[in-house]
C-alpha cells in the first residue's frame, strides 16, 4: 500500500479493518433473511456469558475502557466535518485532525459497546452507544451529500476515485458502517439502522457513477469489509440495492486467482486482503453463488497452511510473503493482531458454512496464542499490542488511552467483547463445544443452561453440568494435538470414538444434574517452520511456550535442547537448558513486561547428500521402493501398479497409482538434478513423470505434455503464475524409454531429453530451497487434483543436490 510508510511513522500500527458478524439466527426479532449454505450456528451473545478466567479478566478490562472514553472527543472531528460546534479536546494518534484515517475509532466503538451491551446486559453500554449514535445522526442530516458520516470530507472519496494520494477512506467508513449495523442488530437501537440505510444508499450512488474498470481501480486502495457489511445489510433489509453495493467491492484482482486456488499472496498488504475473503462467504451466504465460498475458502487453506506462524498470526512488515515463508520472516513487525482478529471472524463464517474440527482447531491456537495475549494485563483499559514481534528478543508494545486508536487497538476493543461468540455452535437438537473457555450456556428457547467450568488451559479438563432437560447430540471437539481424551458421563467413562481433529458425539436425553468431564491429555509438541527444519516452536498441548528473557536482548535464535523441558510444578511453567542458558519457559499468552523468544533452533539439518535418492524399482512386490544409495530414503507406493521389465531390471508401471518420495526430498537445495527413464503408454496433457511440492503454491515437475504440447519442467514458490519454465521442443513419445533429466545450478537450469540437451533457462531463480517444506513429493501425480495421472512406466528414478554435468548426464546408465 503507498501508505504503508505513513502508517510506519504514525506508529503502533499499521492498517486494518474490523467488522462484526450479523449471525442471522441471534434472535433480534428482525425480519432477516436465513443465510445460504449454513449448516450450523453460534449462539447470540446474549445466551452465553463467560465465568471467572483469562477471557473474562481481558473483557472487564476492555469494558473499563469502553465507559471511560469521552464520547464528545470521539465525536470532535465529525461535528468538525458537519460545521457543528465542538469545544472538546481533539483525540491524537490515528485520531488526530490530520490523520487521514480519522474516524474509524466510532466505528469500532460502536461495535464494542453493542456486544459488550448484548452479552453482558449493562445498559450503560448501550446508552453510551445510543448517545453516539444520536449525534452522528445530526452529522449526517447536515451532509451536502445525501448520507454521508464522516470525520473526514467527501474530497477524500474524490481522491481514491481519481487515484490520487489518500490513505483507505472506504476502510474508514466500513468501520462506521459495521458499528451502526452492530448497534441496531445487537443493540436493538433503531435510528442507528435509519442512518445506515441512508449512508448505505449514498455508497451506492457514489459507486454506480463509476465505470467497472474505475471500480475496480479504486479497489487496490484498502476498504476494509466494504462487501462484507454491505452483504449483511442486505440479509437484514432484503434491500437488492445493498447486495448490489456489497458486489461493487469484489476485487478481480483478488478473487480471480482465489477461485482457482491460486495463491498470488506474496507482497500483498496482509489485512487488506483479508476482509475481502469476509466478505466473500457473506456474499455466498446471501446468494448461494458457489465461487464466493470458495475464493473464502481457498483463502483460508492458502494463509493457515502457507503463511501463519506459529501464534497463529501472519504478515510480516503487514505482508504476505512467498509461500512458507516462515523462519526467514520473523521481524518486530510480524503478525499484525486485525489479521488475526479477522481470521478469526472469517473462520467463524466457515465453520458455520462446514463446520470440520480443523477450523475450530485454527480458532483455538490463535485466539489462546495472539489475541488473548495481545492485551496488557497490567493496564486497567485493556491497551492493546499492534504487532507482536517474532524475532528472538522482542517485546509486546501496547496502545494508550488517547494518542494511540491504531487499527489494533479498534480490532483489539471488539476481539475483547465478543469472546463467547465462537465457543458453542448448533443445529436443530446438536451443540457443538469448540472451546474450552469457563462460560454458561442458556439455550434459546428450550430451558437448557450448560454450565462448562474449566481451568483450561492450565489443566487439560473440562466439565459441563446440565440444567433442564431435553435430546441433545452433544458434539465435543477433541482436538487435533491431543491423544487419549476421555469422556465420563456422570463419572461413567463413555465408550465412544475419541479420535484428534474430529468432534466425539454423546447422543442422549439430558436431565437436570448431569455431569459430563472431558479430559484432554497435553504434552511437549514442536511446530516446525517449513523453511528451516531447525526452527521451531515449542508447544504444550495448544499452548506456545516461550522463553522469557527480561531485559535481554538476543541478536539470534537460541538454540534449545528438547530434552531439558522440565515442569516446574506450576501449570504451563517449565524451564530448559538453551545456548544462552537456562531458560523460563511460560505461555506466550501470558508473556508481558519482558522480552522473550517464541521460535527456537533446534537440532540441525545435516547437509543433503550429494546423491539423495536413487529408484531403481527392482522390486517385485509390495509397496516400498528401496533407496538405492543407502541414504534411508524409501518411497511409498499408492493406488495400482505393476512391474514390468525396464532399463535395469524391473521397471514399475503406473496404472492408476503413483510413488510418494519422502517430505523434503530436496529441502533446502539450491542446485540438483532430477532424472529418470520414462516409458508412456498414453501422452495426457499435464501428467508428471514427477511433482515434488507443498500444494499448488509451491513446486516442481516435468510433464511429457504441457497445454502447448510439449515436454515441459517448471518451477514455482507462488502458485502457476510464478512458474520458471523449461519447454522442449515436443512432447514425449508414447511406446519408447526415453531418458529425461533437469539440472539446475546457479541460475542456469538444463532439460535433457534423450540424455542431450534440449532447452535451457538461464533465468532460473527459484531453487528447492525457496519451496518450503514439501510433503507431496510424487512420481506420476500432480499437485492440482485435475491433471490425470501418468499412465506409463518409470525406472532408474536419480535424485541428486547437485547439477549434474552434461557428460554426467550422457553416462547414466
Ligand atoms: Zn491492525
Amino acid at each position: 500500500m503507498a501508505e504503508i510508510s505513513r502508517r510506519t511513522v504514525l506508529r503502533a500500527g499499521g492498517a486494518a479493518a474490523v467488522i462484526t458478524t450479523v449471525t442471522t439466527t441471534a434472535g433480534t426479532g428482525t425480519a432477516e433473511a436465513a443465510d445460504i449454505g449454513v449448516s450450523v450456528d453460534a449462539f447470540p451473545l446474549t445466551a452465553v456469558s463467560l465465568l471467572s478466567g483469562p477471557f473474562q479478566a481481558n473483557a472487564a478490562r476492555t469494558h473499563s475502557y469502553l465507559l471511560f472514553l469521552d464520547s464528545e472527543r470521539l465525536l470532535h472531528t465529525f461535528r468538525l466535518n458537519y460545521g457543528l460546534p465542538s469545544s472538546a479536546a481533539p483525540c491524537g494518534g490515528w485520531e488526530s485532525p490530520t490523520t487521514e484515517l480519522r474516524g474509524h475509532s466510532m466505528g469500532h466503538v460502536l461495535t464494542a459497546l453493542a456486544q459488550a451491551y448484548a452479552n453482558t446486559g449493562r445498559a450503560e453500554f448501550k446508552s453510551k452507544g445510543d448517545y453516539l449514535v444520536a449525534e452522528l445522526a445530526k452529522c449526517q442530516a447536515r451532509a451536502s451529500s445525501a448520507g454521508y458520516l464522516s470525520a473526514f470530507p467527501e474530497s477524500f472519496i474524490d481522491r481514491v476515485e481519481a487515484r490520487q494520494q489518500v490513505w483507505a477512506p472506504y476502510y474508514t467508513l466500513h468501520k462506521i458502517l459495521a458499528g451502526l449495523l452492530d448497534m441496531h442488530t445487537l443493540a436493538g437501537n433503531a435510528q442507528a439502522l435509519t442512518v445506515l440505510t441512508a449512508f448505505a444508499g449514498w455508497v451506492k450512488r457514489r459507486n454506480e457513477r463509476l465505470t467497472q474498470t474505475q471500480r475496480q481501480n479504486m479497489l487496490d486502495t484498502e476498504f476494509g469489509g466494504m462487501n462484507e457489511v454491505l452483504a449483511n445489510l442486505y440479509q437484514l433489509t432484503g434491500n437488492p440495492d445493498h447486495l448490489t453495493a456489497a458486489r461493487y467491492f469484489d476485487h478481480a484482482e483478488i478473487f480471480d486467482p482465489l477461485a482457482a486456488n491460486q495463491d498470488r499472496l506474496n507482497g500483498y498488504h496482509a489485512n487488506t486482503q483479508i476482509p475481502k475473503a469476509i466478505g466473500a462467504i457473506r456474499e455466498y451466504h446471501a446468494t448461494g453463488e458457489t465461487r464466493y465460498r470458495d475464493i473464502a475458502t481457498n483463502f483460508w487453506n492458502i494463509v493457515t497452511r502457507d503463511h501463519t506462524y506459529a501464534i497463529g498470526g501472519n504478515s510480516n512488515g503487514e505482508y504476505f510473503k512467498a509461500p512458507g515463508r516462515i523462519a526467514s520472516e520473523l521481524s518486530d513487525n510480524t503478525a499484525e493482531c486485525c489479521n488475526s482478529y479477522n481470521m478469526l471472524k472469517l473462520t467463524r463464517q466457515l465453520f458455520r458454512t462446514n463446520p470440520q474440527a480443523s477450523y475450530a482447531d485454527f480458532y483455538e491456537k490463535a485466539l489462546y496464542n495472539h489475541i488473548l495475549g495481545a492485551q496488557n494485563p497490567s493496564s486497567s483499559h485493556g491497551f492493546h499490542s499492534y504487532y507482536i514481534p517474532l524475532r528472538a528478543g522482542g517485546i509486546k508494545t501496547y496502545s494508550n488511552d488517547y494518542d494511540n486508536f491504531t487499527c489494533c487497538h479498534g480490532t483489539g476493543m471488539e476481539s475483547n467483547t465478543k469472546y463467547v461468540d465462537s465457543i458453542y455452535f448448533f443445529t436443530g437438537n446438536t451443540l457443538y463445544v469448540n472451546l474450552f473457555i469457563a462460560s454458561e450456556l442458556r439455550w434459546p428457547g428450550r430451558g437448557i443452561t450448560i454450565r462448562q467450568e474449566t481451568s483450561y488451559p492450565e489443566s487439560a479438563t473440562t466439565r459441563l453440568t446440565f440444567t433442564g432437560s431435553g435430546q441433545i447430540d452433544l458434539r465435543l471437539r477433541i482436538p487435533s494435538w491431543t491423544s487419549g481424551a476421555q469422556i465420563r458421563l456422570n463419572g461413567t467413562a463413555q465408550n465412544v470414538p475419541v479420535t484428534p481433529g474430529t468432534f466425539a458425539t454423546i447422543s442422549r436425553t439430558w436431565a437436570s444434574g448431569d455431569v459430563l468431564d472431558l479430559d484432554l491429555p497435553m504434552a511437549l509438541n514442536r511446530e516446525v517452520t517449513p523453511d528451516d527444519a531447525t526452527v521451531q516452536a515449542v508447544r504444550y498441548g495448544p499452548i506456545v511456550l516461550s522463553g522469557a528473557y527480561g531485559t535481554t536482548n538476543l541478536s539470534s535464535l537460541p538454540t534449545l535442547d528438547p530434552a531439558s523441558i522440565r515442569t516446574t510444578g506450576t501449570p504451563l511453567r517449565f524451564t530448559a537448558s538453551a545456548s544462552t542458558g537456562s531458560v523460563n519457559l511460560l505461555p506466550f499468552y501470558a508473556m508481558h513486561g519482558q522480552r522473550y523468544t517464541v521460535y527456537w533452533r533446534i537440532g540441525t539439518t545435516p547437509p543433503l547428500p550429494a546423491f539423495v535418492a536413487h529408484y531403481q524399482f527392482n522390486e517385485t512386490s509390495g509397496t516400498t521402493v528401496a533407496d538405492a544409495t543407502g541414504n534411508g530414503k524409501t518411497a511409498t507406493i499408492s493406488g495400482a501398479v505393476s512391474r514390468v521389465a525396464g532399463r535395469q531390471g524391473n521397471a514399475l508401471s503406473l496404472d492408476g497409482g503413483h510413488v510418494q518420495l519422502p517430505s523434503g526430498i530436496l529441502a533446502g537445495a539450491t542446485a540438483y538434478t532430477v532424472a529418470a527413464w520414462v516409458r508412456l503408454d498414453t501422452v495426457a496433457s499435464w501428467a508428471r513423470v514427477f511433482d515434488f511440492g507443498a500444494g499448488t503454491g509451491s513446486y516442481m515437475f516435468f510433464t511429457p505434455q504441457s497445454g502447448s504440447g510439449t515436454a515441459r519442467f517448471a518451477i514455482t514458490s507462488s502458485g502457476s503464475g510464478g512458474e520458471q519454465q523449461i519447454s522442449g521442443p515436443a512432447a514425449l513419445p508414447a511406446g519408447t524409454w526415453t531418458h529425461i533429466a533437469v539440472t539446475h545450478s546457479g541460475n542456469v537450469a538444463i532439460l535433457y531429453i534423450g540424455k542431450t540437451e534440449a532447452a535451457r533457462n538461464t533465468n532460473m531463480t527459484i531453487r528447492p530451497a525457496d519451496l518450503g517444506s514439501t510433503t507431496q513429493n510424487w512420481v506420476g501425480r500432480s499437485q492440482y487434483s485435475g491433471d490425470p495421472l501418468l499412465d506409463g512406466a518409470v525406472d532408474e528414478f536419480r535424485v541428486y543436490s547437485r547439477a549434474l554435468t552434461a557428460s554426467e548426464i550422457t553416462a547414466l546408465p
